[in-house]
């Protein structure tokens, strides 16, 4: 017997099948042999012959610039656990490094896996297609993706792409992640919130498992850090076959960027020679605007000035992924053989920065922003707001128009502002988020000490402290800082803290059925659609399912008619419904239902005939949500309670009342402080579901606090009355 463990970990599984890797010894293979299998008749994973397609796509694999490294990064990682690449956007990275591990560790010879990590479900869903196409195996089977609520991988999935809070999740349940062989964190400078935590642990992990080969991969940014931080690991750095990028910034600030960056899309088209173009918005909406503008003002150039035809694509992440494989199509021909050459403008968020390449753009219009996370400790709140970006950013957007031939990037700012504005790089999601979900997870993970846990970038302590404050006062964290049972379940469910503490409490309230709905409904994308086109027919659309009590009851009542009506894609459309958002909301609730069975959290409904029926729902919700809760005080406008935040309802909610108390979903900043999803709750209630929150003694002073405090005085006089004259009663 060998005592390579590899070699001895295949003895011991028999695996007799004749197979094109007999007699090749794992981890040490050459890139020559791996390419003279990749070469063969019959693919080695599945001895099946290899496809016309796979040839084709094989010979354009061998001119990515991570192909020429090949032998160099297996020579890296057979002497060492810990491996830093990095490499231009565009270079093989994602695509082909995990397959050159796969060929290397050939994982499915000792029922291994070998991860792959995406901060981005789009990016992990539409590279394990392209991965699957190229390796000739069907999307699901030897390689295969997981997303939240998703998992399309079966028992012959040895390679996996996955979003690193998936990683994360399976850690809590395997924490020596002995399912993998390997583990790459790609995009790894996005430096997201679960890739820094999986950075963390898995160096924990690979002081026990040095079987584990980790890799992390990364656009040309910061690569010292990351190798400092591996104990020195090295680095394979992929140079990029990047032509010069022309670099134009506007002499003044634009007022509106959105309507500058239309203008500088359609300039470009008329007056620029051939090449597609990408521009950098910051969400859907904003995205969708710009698109039909853009396709209508194309439209009128044809006719005016015999401009080439436009196609106009759009890429965000809630975008249905047959849509988004459109970015990968072909500009439009010309119209005639001597017209005008027609042109690919594809307008994303910061999804297209280093996540998804997209070949043949030349120019880039990059306006400056993008959505971002923030977190205000003192206040409790995380929005996602738009904000400039940073110089690291703007250098990656550019990039984007240097991949095939000099490209020119269009700066929507001033070269001052580039230069004195900008910050250098992008702060690490850690230091700009909620940390509730975490907290929890690490808790789960056993990792106590989170002051000293090895993060690349510690948290603020105020951070910290809030996330242990928010868990405690949830019951998930006991007055130690220790797990509860509660914390237990909780942690059971790939949800917030406070969403999964409501479905915990659901039976409680005779309404987990409602519950698991209503959870599932504010874990997917927006159900009710608003085009600019038809506002006024989709609010009254809306209407139809309209609530007085707020708009949780209003999802649930559109999601029921969406069952009632067969979950017809016709009648969704016809009722300005998302119909995939409710598919998706459908799966989300089976999925969560099956972990409320596992755990024997009983299902049940209040009679809807009864007039409990709501109130029940919107207790149970109140046991999740009871600190974020708004008042309305005397002059008028609503103060979120304790922190005293002036906040307004937001304009889509269907509480046109004003009621006194209402609970929110969501703390949503921008110009003005906006509270979404809301729904009407009694004073009454919080103090009964969270007597320990409602103390109130810490509490600043307000109309809201007063109005607590008198109910809670009348509450303690009746109980004193009762008391004694149940006491006068027996004597
Ligand atoms: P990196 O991770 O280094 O940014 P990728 O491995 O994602 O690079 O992509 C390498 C190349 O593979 C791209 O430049 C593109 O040519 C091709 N490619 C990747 N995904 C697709 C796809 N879905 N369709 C067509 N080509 C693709
Ligand atoms: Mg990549």
């Amino acid at each position: 017997m060998s005592d390579n463990p590899y070699l001895a970990h295949l003895n011991q599984g028999g695996n007799q099948e004749k197979n094109a890797f007999n007699g090749l010894i794992p981890r040490k293979t050459t890139a020559k042999q791996a390419e003279k299998l990749e070469n063969a008749e019959a693919n080695p994973f599945t001895n099946k012959p290899f496809s016309a397609k796979y040839q084709k796509i094989l010979e354009g694999r061998r001119k990515l610039p991570v192909h020429a490294q090949r032998q160099e990064f297996l020579d890296m990682v057979h002497k060492n656990q810990f491996v830093v690449l990095v490499g231009e956007t565009g270079s093989g990275k994602t695509t082909q490094i995990p397959q050159f591990l796969a060929y290397d560790e050939l994982p499915h010879l000792k029922g291994k896996m070998i991860a792959c990590t995406q901060p981005r479900r789009v990016a992990a869903m539409s590279v394990a297609q392209r991965v699957a196409d190229e390796m000739d195996v069907k999307l699901g089977q030897e390689v295969g993706y997981s997303i939240r609520f998703e998992d399309n991988t079966s028992p012959s999935t040895f390679l996996k792409y996955m979003t690193d809070g998936m990683l994360l999740r399976e850690a809590m349940t395997d924490p020596l992640m002995s399912r993998y062989s390997a583990v790459i964190l790609d995009e790894a400078h996005e430096r997201t919130l679960n890739t820094d935590i999986l950075m963390g642990l898995l160096k924990e992990v690979c002081k026990k498992r040095k079987d584990l080969q980790v890799i992390v991969m990364s656009a040309t940014l910061d690569a010292g850090k990351f190798q400092k931080y591996f104990d020195n690991a090295p680095l394979l750095s992929v140079p990029g076959r990047t032509f010069p990028v022309e670099i134009f910034y506007t002499p003044e600030p634009e007022r509106d960027y959105l309507e500058a960056a239309i203008r500088t899309c359609l300039q470009i088209h008329v007056s620029e020679p051939e090449g597609d173009i990408l521009v950098f918005l910051t969400g859907e909406e904003e995205i969708e605007t710009a698109c039909s503008k853009i396709r209508a003002e194309g439209d009128e150039l044809i006719r005016s000035q015999g401009a080439g035809p436009l196609k106009v694509v759009p890429l965000y992440s809630s975008l249905p992924p047959r849509a988004q494989q459109q970015i990968f199509e072909a500009a439009p021909p010309r119209r005639t053989p001597d017209g005008a050459p027609g042109r690919k403008i594809v307008v994303s968020t910061n999804i297209a920065e280093t996540s998804l390449t997209i070949d043949g753009i030349v120019y880039v219009i990059d306006p400056g922003f993008a959505k971002q996370k923030v977190y205000n400790p003192r206040i409790r709140v995380e929005s996602l707001l738009v904000s400039p970006i940073s110089k690291a950013s703007a250098q990656q957007r550019a990039g984007r128009a240097g991949r095939t031939r000099p490209g020119k990037a269009f700066r929507l700012y001033t070269e001052t502002a580039f230069n004195q504005e900008l910050i250098e790089a992008t702060y690490p999601e850690i230091l700009r988020s909620n940390l509730g979900s975490v907290v929890l997870q690490l808790k789960k993970l056993g990792i106590d000490d989170l002051v000293h846990f090895d993060f690349m970038d510690p948290p603020a302590p105020e951070t910290l402290m809030r996330a242990l404050e928010l868990l405690n006062y949830l019951g998930g964290l006991d007055d130690d800082g220790e797990l509860t049972p509660t914390g237990e379940l909780m942690s059971a469910f790939p949800l917030d803290p406070q969403l999964s503490k409501m479905l915990i409490e659901s039976p409680k309230y005779n309404c987990s059925n409602e519950i698991l709905s209503i959870a599932a409904l504010l874990s997917v994308p927006q159900i009710f659609t608003r085009p600019n086109n038809a506002r006024k027919a989709a609010d009254e659309a809306k209407a139809q399912f309209a609530h007085a009590d707020g708009d949780h009851l209003t999802l649930l009542n559109a999601y029921h008619a969406y069952k009632t009506n067969n979950e017809d894609q016709n009648w969704c459309y016809d009722n300005f419904l998302n119909h995939r958002s409710l598919k998706s909301a459908d799966n989300v609730r089976n999925q969560l239902r099956r972990t409320m069975e596992k755990y024997d959290l009983d299902l049940v409904s209040t009679d809807f005939e009864h007039r409990s029926y709501y109130t029940n729902i919107r207790k149970a919700i109140v046991a999740g949500y009871f600190m974020q809760v708004a008042h309305l005080e005397r002059s008028g406008h609503y103060l979120t309670v304790k922190d005293n935040q002036i906040v307004q309802l937001h304009p889509s909610s269907c509480l046109d009342h004003k009621p006194e108390w209402v609970l929110y979903n969501e703390f949503v900043l921008t110009t003005r402080n906006y509270i979404r999803t809301c729904i009407e709750v009694r004073a009454e209630w919080l103090l009964e579901v969270a007597p320990s929150y409602y103390d109130l003694s810490n509490f600043p002073n307000c109309h809201g606090k007063r109005q607590l405090e008198q109910i809670k005085n009348k509450k303690a006089r009746n109980d004193d009355e009762k008391k004694s004259s149940s006491k006068k009663r027996r004597h």
